[in-house]
């Protein structure tokens, strides 16, 4: 707890400097809130975009400035933006966050947007190992994609195939491991998560599915660099670097002791950002929420739920209505960029939802498929047909009700 007296009065703290956390500084502005607003990172740059960590910037077509998140208008926005340190306490009764150079900052309000953290494998750390969630993992994995080095990708997910992609196009070899039978069944379903995985077959990359990973190996001890992967059926992947993409886990451990609820898969929040604490909210990576269309409470980890989370959340910590959203924005969206081919999906499938191409064909990863529950189109898929995507995203806002 803060000692009386120690905050100065009247500022919104935003913990987080990323994409949620500069979102709700902007949308507490556009609210006219007039107070301090100061946002806090752990890390020391200012606040960047992550989907090209993997795509543009990976491969070497976009600068670390051409990540910035920041636009000349924000200048006006009068952010105190602290960056390179970390929050390391809450105390929800008095809206204030301990940060780790002792001060307290806050009073007014707290708005939580500390995302999440790449998900490691057991082991003692080996060189060569990467993940891949900041920017400057992203440069260090870009430095180690020379021409003909030899990459392991573990985990077939989007930012395992985009690095396999990227990594391709940068002349590597490039082997991908996956657990699951399909890469991407849960989001797109068997059929067409074969479909996309397919793409790193049409570009030389080799993909192992259906046999998890049982190690690293290095032969010089702990510090050492890697030598390859071991799969659970013995096999043997020779590797001058590894890639783990296995996930994310939320960043929320800083919270303990807090009273939110808190577990492993992030901050639990209701549609607004809401924790239950008046004046806390909590948006982004790292919050759950129940999501109708999913039927059940998810963590959503997509670029286009943030931005809205965020305007939700700065509604609420402020005590705000929160302006409902136009309804094809409603529905979950993502995107990824891979070998050069955009997909693209919109609404939620579950298991049982039949899917049928509406245009294109698959074989020639041009196409777009809709899927439908009990006659009712509830998302649509496509490959590289952006136009046709956007009317059957209309479409699915305006016809489907999200069942819960
Ligand atoms: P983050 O971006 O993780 O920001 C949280 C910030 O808080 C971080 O800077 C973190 O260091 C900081 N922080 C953590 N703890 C503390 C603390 N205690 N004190 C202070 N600061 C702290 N989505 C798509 O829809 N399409 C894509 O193509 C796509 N590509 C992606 C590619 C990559 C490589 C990655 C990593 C993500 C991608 N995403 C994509 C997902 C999207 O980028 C995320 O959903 C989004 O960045 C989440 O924003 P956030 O602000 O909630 O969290």
């Amino acid at each position: 707890m803060p000692p009386d007296g120690i905050l100065r009065p009247g500022a919104v703290v935003i913990v987080g400097a990323g994409l949620a956390g500069l979102s709700a500084a902007r949308a507490l502005r556009s609210h006219g809130y007039g107070g301090r607003v100061v946002l806090v990172g752990d890390e020391p740059h200012d606040p960047y975009d992550r989907p090209p960590l993997s795509k543009d910037f990976l491969a070497g077509a976009t600068s670390i400035e051409g990540l910035a998140l920041g636009v000349p208008e924000d200048r006006g926005l009068d952010l105190e933006i602290r960056t390179g340190v970390a929050a390391q306490a809450l105390d929800p009764g008095r809206r204030a966050v301990r940060l780790e150079d002792g001060a307290w900052v806050g009073g007014e309000g707290v708005v939580i947007a500390t995302g999440a953290r790449t998900r490691s494998l057991p082991g003692p750390p080996l060189t060569g190992v990467h993940g891949l969630r900041s920017l400057d993992d992203a440069v260090s994995l870009r430095a180690a994609l020379v021409p003909g080095a030899r990459l392991v990708v573990v985990g077939a997910g989007f930012v395992g195939a985009e690095v396999a992609s990227t990594a391709r196009g940068l002349g590597v070899d490039v082997t991908v491991v996956e657990a699951a039978d399909v890469p991407l069944a849960g989001p797109l379903g068997e059929t067409f998560g074969a479909v996309c995985a397919g793409l790193h077959a049409d570009h030389g990359v080799r993909l192992l599915t259906g046999v998890p990973v049982r190690g690293l190996s290095g032969d010089s001890g702990p510090a050492g660099p890697v030598r390859g992967v071991r799969l659970a059926d013995d096999r043997w992947l020779p590797a001058d670097l590894v890639l783990v993409a296995i996930g994310s886990t939320p960043a929320v451990e800083w919270l303990e002791g807090s009273g939110l609820d808190v577990d492993r898969d992030g901050i639990l929040v209701d549609a607004a950002g809401g924790t239950g604490v008046a004046g806390v909210v909590a948006v982004g990576d790292c919050t759950r929420r129940f999501d109708p269309w999913a039927g059940r409470v998810v963590r959503q980890e997509h670029w286009t739920a943030v931005l809205h989370q965020a305007a939700a959340g700065a509604a609420t910590v402020l005590g705000r209505p929160v302006v409902p959203l136009p309804p094809h924005l409603g529905v979950p969206y993502f995107w990824s960029d891979q070998y050069g081919v955009r997909i693209q999906f919109a609404g939620h499938r579950r298991p049982g939802d039949e899917a049928e191409v509406v245009e294109g064909e698959p074989a020639d990863r041009r196409f777009t498929a809709v899927y439908r529950r009990d006659g009712e189109e509830v998302a649509v898929l496509s490959l590289d047909s952006p136009r046709t995507f956007g009317r059957w995203r209309r479409r699915i806002a305006a016809r489907a009700q999200p069942s819960g």
